[in-house]
């Protein structure tokens, strides 16, 4: 996987998954994180160029730790944080996902859009719980079936590209199992992956391919690129992220 290329191509676009500002408020409503009145300590957990965290940020009275692998998300996340003095509110942290060195049960509230998938959900739910305190919130959305019956071929890529993949049903129970209670659900929209991701991919395709001489790899990445949002386009009443706001008990 040449990650330098993977960051060329997504570090331009305000989300580097599915999701908008609309929906993470709407997670933060039924969190109920709006307008907190104390200070909260809140990890966003594999941030991007931290699309969410500016708006967790201007939503809530918290200290937000942001973490993602990759300086190169993280230095453009800084900058907007700068642009809209948020800098007080939101730290950055270059680090991986499943080495973190939160205090344990520290966070109020653990936060993860698009991410947790790449050291796998069950996995991260169980790594993540430890960080948080008793009562504190965990809101993350992943890559989740809408029905029980889909056409094969999808299921085929999407088990190929992400085992884990699964029900609401199942993945609710991979959070009780945690002693995470489910108090809030919803299905990101069709604009959360078009207008906010596949829309903004598509059209730096060609600077993307100019940039990097049209190699090999990057022609690569743009065609699984274009293959995976052809297959959303045909499939996106079976399959969406879901956004999971649970309490730990
Ligand atoms: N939350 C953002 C980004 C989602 S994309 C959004 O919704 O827009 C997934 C993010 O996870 C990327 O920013 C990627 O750099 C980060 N990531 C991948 N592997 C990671 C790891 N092991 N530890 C921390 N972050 C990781």
């Amino acid at each position: 996987m040449n990650y330098d290329l993977l960051i060329d191509l997504h570090k331009g676009n305000t989300r580097q998954g599915p999701g908008s500002d609309r929906h993470t408020l709407l997670a933060m409503k039924l969190a109920n994180l709006v307008g907190n009145k104390t200070e909260i300590e809140i990890a966003d957990i594999g941030c991007g160029t931290g699309g969410q965290t500016l708006v967790l940020a201007n939503n809530c009275n918290a200290n937000i730790t942001a973490v993602d692998i990759f300086n190169d998300f993280l230095s453009v996340l800084n900058n907007k944080a700068e642009e809209e003095n948020l800098l007080s509110k939101i730290k950055t942290k270059n680090c991986s996902m499943d080495a973190l060195d939160f205090q344990s049960e520290s966070l109020d509230v653990i936060w993860s859009e698009g991410a947790i998938y790449n050291i796998g959900f069950e996995n991260g739910v169980r790594y993540f719980n430890q960080f948080l305190k008793k009562g504190g919130i965990f809101a993350c959305s992943e890559i989740t079936w809408l029905s029980k019956n889909r056409p094969h071929k999808l299921t085929e890529h999407w088990t190929t590209e992400y085992s884990e993949i699964g029900t609401v049903k199942e993945k609710v129970e991979v959070l009780s199992e945690n002693g995470l209670n489910l108090i809030g659900y919803f299905a990101l929209d069709e604009s959360c992956w078009m207008d906010n991701y596949y829309n903004n991919l598509s059209a730096s395709f060609d600077k993307f391919l100019e940039r990097n001489n049209h190699s090999k790899e990057a022609i690569e990445i743009v065609d699984a690129e274009k293959f995976e949002i052809e297959l959303y386009q045909q499939n996106k009443d079976y399959f969406s992220y879901g956004f999971y706001i649970a309490t730990k008990e």
